[in-house]
C-alpha cells in the first residue's frame, strides 16, 4: 500500500468510519496477538511477541502488524484499505507437529451505511481488486475487523506442504538410492534439482 507504516505498540482503534476515510486517515502498529481472544480460540497456544523486536522482526510469531488506511474514491465511495500481517503457530493435522502461516493480508472495503444497501449481487470471482462491502458506523471497531481477516486466513485443516518427517525420510531414501546407484553425471543434477 501507499502509506509507510510505522508500526508503534497500538491496538487498531474505534473510529467514526465514514468520517475516518472522509479524513483519509491511517493508523498503524502492532500488537499483541493475545489480545485478539476470538482468533485464539481453538488455536495452540501463541508465543508471546516481544515488543522491542517488532521494528527488526516482522513475521515474530505473537506479533499483529497492521496498518489502515481510509479513502474516498472518485465515485465518492468511502473506503478502508485494511494490511495485516501475521504469524500464526497451527497445529499441522498429518504429522501434527507445529506450522507457522504467515499471513499478509490486503483488503479493501468499501462502507455502506446499512444492511439494506449491501449489494445482492455475487462478488466477481475473477476481480480480486473489488472491494468488500461492509456497514460502516460512528462506533466502528478496526480491531474487530482485523481479527475477522486473521480468522479468514487460517485453513480449516492446516498442513505442511511437506511434514518434516517425511521430509527427512525422502532425504534418508534419496541417500540409499545414491548409494546403489553407481554415480552420474544426470544423478548429480537431479540432487542438485531437489535440493532447491
Ligand atoms: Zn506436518
Amino acid at each position: 500500500m501507499s502509506v509507510d507504516p510505522v508500526f508503534r505498540l497500538s491496538v487498531p482503534p474505534v473510529v467514526d468510519a465514514f468520517d475516518f476515510a472522509r479524513r483519509g486517515q491511517v493508523v498503524s502498529g502492532a500488537f499483541s496477538i493475545h489480545r485478539l481472544q476470538r482468533l485464539l480460540e481453538g488455536l495452540l497456544e501463541q508465543p508471546i511477541g516481544e515488543a522491542t523486536e517488532l521494528s527488526v522482526a516482522p513475521a515474530l510469531p505473537g506479533v499483529v502488524r497492521y496498518a489502515i488506511q481510509g479513502r474516498v474514491t472518485k465515485d465518492d465511495a468511502s473506503q478502508l484499505v485494511v494490511q495485516v500481517q501475521a504469524s500464526l503457530v497451527l497445529e499441522c493435522q498429518r504429522c501434527l507437529g507445529p506450522l507457522i502461516l504467515p499471513i499478509d493480508r490486503t483488503t479493501v472495503f468499501e462502507l455502506v451505511r446499512r444492511e439494506s444497501d449491501l449489494s445482492d449481487d455475487e462478488p466477481d470471482e475473477d476481480d480480486l481488486d473489488a472491494p468488500e462491502q461492509i456497514v460502516g458506523s460512528p462506533k466502528f471497531d478496526l480491531c474487530e475487523l482485523l481479527e475477522d481477516e486473521l480468522i479468514l486466513e487460517v485453513p480449516y485443516v492446516p498442513r505442511h506442504d511437506q511434514c518434516p518427517e517425511t521430509a527427512e525420510l525422502d532425504a534418508q531414501a534419496d541417500e540409499i538410492a545414491s548409494r546403489q546407484e553407481p554415480p552420474s553425471p544426470f544423478a548429480v543434477l537431479g540432487q542438485l534439482k531437489k535440493s532447491k
